[in-house]
């Protein structure tokens, strides 16, 4: 009944209702009892984590969908934007945060990486408690926090809290793409083509921007905009669209180009002509 979640570099595709049921069970099993460790590092410097990013390979991204959707020169710098080289050794002997580690997996792509700044706020987090199960330790896992907790859980529970902190980043993204910040990093993303193209060929492979149809988590998958034509369609790779579009949320592309207007691209000056013999069809 528990989905399988392999080690690194495995991601869920488990689908709404496999969720649904784990959620109930965590419901269930949930105790609050263990105090969460996520408070003890407010204090944790937490530019050693974007250096890391920055050194993150990236040899572990699915090579297709990178060469369709950018160049991997062009994927470095995103992760460069607020590091200032020092030391790096204050990351627990992993190489990589949790956060990079998660927004490299195959299929999120279109995640950008979120300031541990804003995630340490409660402000910003506020009502996402409620939301998803094993929230605390969600929580402590999303910031790297050493806990205890790996001791007294199952294998299956482990299991779970990762998927929780998926879930818990998932919506922490969805409203930090709407800050300045957020709309920053994804800009970089935008400008590597990161969320693909526009597959109308009258678009002319304009770029576009995730959004989702819902901004309630496991209602429908994530989808591309395209600022030219206005419309919504799938992303190209699979694994992409298998992302919860709860994770973008409704709002971000239309805020996005708004923020930045001068990215608003004119609309479309053709449009297809349907030809029979050379003669076009005539619509009644
Ligand atoms: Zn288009």
């Amino acid at each position: 009944m528990y989905r399988q979640r392999g080690g690194v570099g495995s991601r869920s595709e488990v689908g709404s209702v496999d969720r649904k049921r784990i959620n109930d069970v965590l419901d269930k099993q949930l105790e609050r009892s263990s105090p969460s460790t996520s408070r003890v590092i407010k204090a944790k410097d937490s530019s050693a984590q974007s250096i890391l990013a920055a050194k993150l390979p990236y040899d572990h991204r699915d090579s297709h969908s990178a060469s369709v959707f950018k160049n991997p020169e062009a994927s470095d710098e995103e992760s460069e934007t607020d590091s200032e080289a020092s030391d790096v050794s204050g990351s627990d002997g992993d190489d990589t945060s949790w956060i990079s580690w998660f927004c490299n997996l195959r299929g999120n792509e279109f995640f950008c990486e979120v300031d541990d700044d804003y995630i340490q706020d409660d402000f910003n987090l506020c009502g996402l408690s409620s939301q998803v199960p094993y929230y605390d330790y969600a929580l402590d896992l999303i910031l790297d926090v050493e806990s205890s907790h790996g001791d007294m859980f199952t294998e299956e529970q482990n299991e779970l809290v990762e998927s929780a902190a998926e879930m818990l980043y998932g919506l922490i993204h969805a409203r930090y793409v709407l800050t300045n910040k957020g709309m920053a990093a994804m800009m970089e993303k935008y400008k590597n083509y990161d969320f693909g193209r526009c597959p109308r060929v009258y678009c002319s492979g304009q770029p576009c921007l995730p959004v989702g149809q819902s901004d309630i988590a496991r209602s429908s998958t994530v989808k591309i905009y395209c600022p030219r034509c206005e419309d919504l369609y799938y992303p190209r790779s699979k694994y992409q669209g298998n992302v919860d579009g709860a994770y973008f949320g409704t709002t971000f592309p239309h805020l996005f180009l708004m923020t930045y207007g001068h990215l608003k691209p004119p609309k479309p000056s053709q449009s297809y002509v349907q030809r029979v013999f050379g003669f076009k069809v005539h619509k009644p």
